[in-house]
């Protein structure tokens, strides 16, 4: 079995759903774009049978992928299909590109208001631990998960300790939990929301970035739909949460959404208003969701 059909909803377990856009793995259209995506690595025969499907759900709007690669050939896609293009690129970046960290560590201090050295980080799914180095670098006490060996081994020699298996973590244990681009890989991100709000401490935040759904429902017809590298990526990008899919995720686990605070000097606030108008920080491809436990 090269894929597995998911039969309910990953966020609300509803089974109602409505077919967006259904194409077969094997149509030129999806077949090029894989195969260009991933350099030809892909062996074409594990996609015959499956369609390239995405559906909504309609209790909680999230829109996922039907068929999703099974847990063997997912490995196959993260450690062997994907290019090194992605770890280069940020090897090479200019300081400039690195403002986003900034102000995330901003963003960390100012939620918490304390300071970076008394703050317990953990990044889910760290990947080449770009983000996590710099965090160090500021005196966060920051630690990581990642299942890849080689971004484990990676991690570990720029001295970020790293979590093998999150059921160890104890309850309560950190004060904010940051993932990048990740929930929206999982095969279960409900589940990992809930692992999420264990670990987190009364009064932690969980400050999670996704790719936004800004524009999608006009790419999501299915005369025009094009396979492309954003929110719908086949076989990737198997999640899309919408503001209600956040509010149900929040909802479940009892925490409460925070908007992005303002911090000086990375924004201008007239472009920081109009991001944030929406309560989740919207920009052209990427939303940040802050979800908060309370203390009571
Ligand atoms: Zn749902």
């Amino acid at each position: 079995m090269n894929f597995v059909q998911r039969s309910e909803c990953p966020v609300c377990e509803s089974q109602n759903c409505t077919t967006l856009v259904k194409i077969p793995f094997v149509a030129p259209v999806m077949m090029n774009f894989i195969q260009d995506y991933y350099q030809g690595r892909p062996d074409p025969s594990l996609f015959v049978a499956d369609d390239y499907h995405l559906v909504e759900c309609e209790r909680c709007s999230c829109v996922y992928q039907k068929a999703i690669l099974s847990s063997d050939n997912m490995d196959a896609l993260y450690e062997d299909w994907v290019s090194d293009e992605g770890r280069k690129k940020k090897d090479r970046r200019r300081i400039k590109d690195m403002n986003t960290y900034m102000r995330d560590f901003k963003v960390l201090e100012a939620l918490t208001n304390r300071r970076p050295h008394d703050i317990s980080v953990l990044e889910f799914g760290l990947g080449w631990g770009h983000w996590s180095r710099l965090a160090k670098a500021f005196n966060f006490n920051v630690s990581g998960a990642e299942l890849a060996e080689d971004r484990v081994a990676n991690a570990l020699a720029h001295g970020i300790p790293i979590v093998s298996d999150l059921s160890s973590v104890p309850d309560e244990h950190y004060d904010i939990i940051y993932s990048d681009q990740v929930l929206e890989h999982l095969p279960h991100p409900a589940a990992m929301m809930s692992e999420f709000s264990r670990m987190l401490k009364p009064g932690g935040f969980i400050v999670t970035k996704v790719p936004s759904d800004k524009g999608m429902s006009k790419k999501l017809n299915p005369a025009t739909f094009k396979p492309a590298h954003d929110a719908v990526h086949p076989l990737e990008h198997i999640n899309l949460f919408r503001r209600s899919t956040f509010d149900f995720m929040a909802q479940e686990n009892n925490l409460i959404q925070v908007k992005v605070p303002y911090v000086e000097g990375l924004s201008r606030p007239v472009e920081f208003l109009r991001e944030r108008k929406r309560g989740i920080q919207n920009k052209a491809h990427q939303s940040t969701a802050i979800f908060h436990k309370t203390r009571n």
